[in-house]
């Protein structure tokens, strides 16, 4: 492991296990103290060697990094010299100290280790996507979903009517991220929930899944585009934020501050938990009245109907499928309550019978839709160009690098 000089001084730091400094006294150098020109700085001990990363935006803080990187170090404590990294000030039970706070002599302060600089050059499990042209020319789907809950009676045939529509189109395109979750998970995972990022143009900006700890999925999605982004520390204006589920306490901390001033966040089912509350405070439930009609009612579709107890057959892109009038009576939301019983959540596919296929139908069912709709007045050139959309990312996002 390359080893670097954090200009602490009159030492240069080669790697030797000779130069072995107490943890304390590696905190107190001048690059992790100062409070102008300092870089953001997280770390862990690992052995004999403090591990540690450096960022220079908050949005995509050291510690984030440094969180992945200790769960492969036996869940060792992780110090920052950031407290005002919003990413783990929402997370009290989560072992980060700050490195102030260390004492010379006594405890963590007082273990000897050599510095060794981690570089990361990439966030990990990103949803893979293509860059893919917006589909709204002008806009308007921020209005849509600033304006829906006090304007449902839209004429037949309106953009407006269109653009409303295409939210629901937008959540069952996140449902689907919800399978990748369960492909993707960390081991013991019980909670699949997906997020997506879209812009006032329709544009999927950036997509993510819950792969445990604290990488929720909208923490998750707000590392992706920070990761594209990298001078931002904001999403977009007017960009909407979709989510399957309620977002948790953490989630609602980190949105509430990365989030533009007027972005709309809709999430698609109610954590009825404590954390939901929470989440409602910025968040809204989508209007049963954008549903999309789902799927096709006569023919029959490919694939086969898997029972409840067979293997998953995640990640082999076979949609497993049952007939079109079951799809037809799918409506995303009732089918995954009815799926799961009175009083659990639908991310609980884990443990669900059927969840997966529904998840399943509802994207597969957006593609039919898709390939169904022609554009013959303002709501269906709406639909069909976000359709059309949505279609190819999904095409794109069944895997995350
Ligand atoms: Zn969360």
């Amino acid at each position: 492991m390359a080893c670097s000089n954090l200009g602490h001084t009159g030492v240069t730091y080669t790697g030797k296990e000779d130069l072995r400094e107490t943890l304390y006294e590696l905190c107190q150098s001048p690059t992790i103290t100062s409070p102008t020109g300092g870089d953001n700085v997280a770390g862990y001990i690992d052995g004999t060697e403090f591990k540690f990363y450096k960022s220079d935006n908050l949005a995509r803080p050291a510690v984030v990094n440094a969180l992945l990187g200790k769960a492969k170090s036996n869940y060792a404590t992780v110090y920052t010299n950031r407290a005002d990294a919003l990413w783990i000030k929402h997370y009290p039970k989560m072992k980060v100290k700050l490195m102030d706070q260390l004492k010379p002599t006594e405890g963590d302060g007082a273990v000897g280790v050599t510095l060794a600089l981690q570089t990361v050059k990439k966030w990990p499990r990103q949803i893979a996507a293509i860059a893919l042209k917006a589909p709204i020319p002008g806009g308007g789907l921020h209005a849509a979903a600033a304006g829906l809950s006090k304007d449902l009676d839209l004429p037949p045939g309106s953009r407006k009517k269109g653009l409303a529509r295409a939210l629901r189109y937008y959540m069952l395109a996140t449902y689907s991220l919800v399978d990748i979750s369960s492909a993707e998970a960390y081991e013991g995972l019980k909670n699949y929930v997906g997020a997506l990022l879209v812009s006032d143009q329709g544009q999927i900006l950036a997509a993510g899944i819950n792969t445990g700890s604290f990488r929720h999925a909208e923490v998750s999605m707000l590392l992706s585009y920070f990761r594209n982004n990298p001078t931002a520390t904001k999403v977009p204006e007017n960009s909407v934020i979709f989510s399957t589920l309620t977002p948790c306490k953490g989630c609602t901390g980190f949105l509430s501050v990365t989030k533009s001033s007027n972005c709309v966040i809709y999430f698609g089912q109610e954590d009825t938990g404590k954390d939901g509350k929470v989440g409602k405070k910025i968040s809204t439930q989508l209007s049963e009245k954008t549903k999309a009609p789902v799927g096709r009612s006569k023919e029959k579709l490919p694939g086969e109907i898997v029972p409840d107890d067979t293997e998953d057959t995640e990640g082999t892109g076979v949609v497993a499928m049952g007939t079109a009038s079951e799809i037809h009576k799918v409506q995303v939301d009732k089918g995954l309550t009815s799926c799961m019983g009175t009083g659990s959540i639908a991310t609980q596919i884990g443990k669900a019978k059927h969840a997966k296929e529904v998840l399943r139908s509802g994207s597969e069912a957006l593609i039919h839709k898709m390939l169904r709709t022609r554009a013959t007045d303002a709501e269906s050139e709406v639909k069909h160009a976000v359709l059309t959309h949505i279609g190819q990312w999904l095409g794109t996002s069944r895997s995350v690098e």
